[in-house]
């Protein structure tokens, strides 16, 4: 089968990027697996592998953008807040923007982050003079659930270090909605 990169693995992050290259065959937008591995499974065995493989995937990059965490290193954040590179905005002000996430997980996924990122890689980092940002992204998301309808169930959640499959390091809040949501979480 041929190779090849997932356009949403290049989007993603650079170091995930790295991690992603050596996966073969796209599946799903971010989820993606082994061709050898589906080919030598039996049928009744691929729809496990694949789930595996995808929550693997996961981790595997979460692990290669945490290496670079600390680095200081700009984000694919910072390239959609410059314009740089598109994104569906769903809220801006000053402090804060809310895009759609790429790969939704969810009918409604907004990401709402710092436009100024401070320091603030990841919720763990946060200082007690990031109080006042905090608030607003909080406030923005929920400005966000109301714009897209969801404000009677919507979940923020975010993702701190690798080991909640954090994979890029500027904070972002994701905004979920529009089915109903499970509990508890993954
Ligand atoms: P996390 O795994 O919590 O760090 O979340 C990062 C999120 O950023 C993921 O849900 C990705 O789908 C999303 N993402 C990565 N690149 C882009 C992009 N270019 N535009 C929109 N969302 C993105």
């Amino acid at each position: 089968m041929a190779a090849s990169i997932p356009p949403f693995s290049l989007l993603r992050n650079y170091a995930a990027t790295t991690a992603r290259a050596f996966v073969t065959v796209k599946v799903k937008p971010s989820y993606t697996i082994s061709s050898t591995t589906l080919h030598h499974l039996p049928s009744g065995s691929r729809r496990l592998q694949f789930y595996a493989s995808a929550t693997n995937n996961e981790e595997a990059a979460a692990r290669a953008a945490a290496a670079n965490a600390d680095s200081g290193a700009p984000t694919i954040f910072d390239k959609i807040i410059a314009k740089e590179i598109p994104s569906s905005i769903v809220y801006e002000d000053e402090k804060v923007l809310a895009f759609r996430d790429i790969d939704p997980q969810a009918p409604v996924h907004v990401l709402v982050i710092p436009k100024f990122r401070d320091g603030l890689t990841q919720l763990g980092k946060a200082e007690a003079r990031h109080g006042e940002i905090l608030g607003q992204l909080l406030y923005a998301a929920k400005i966000v659930a109301e714009k897209e309808g969801i404000l009677d169930g919507f979940r923020v959640v975010i993702n701190n270090g690798s080991d909640a499959c954090q994979s890029v390091y500027h904070l972002h809040l994701h905004v979920l909605g529009g089915r109903q949501m499970k509990w508890p979480p993954g």
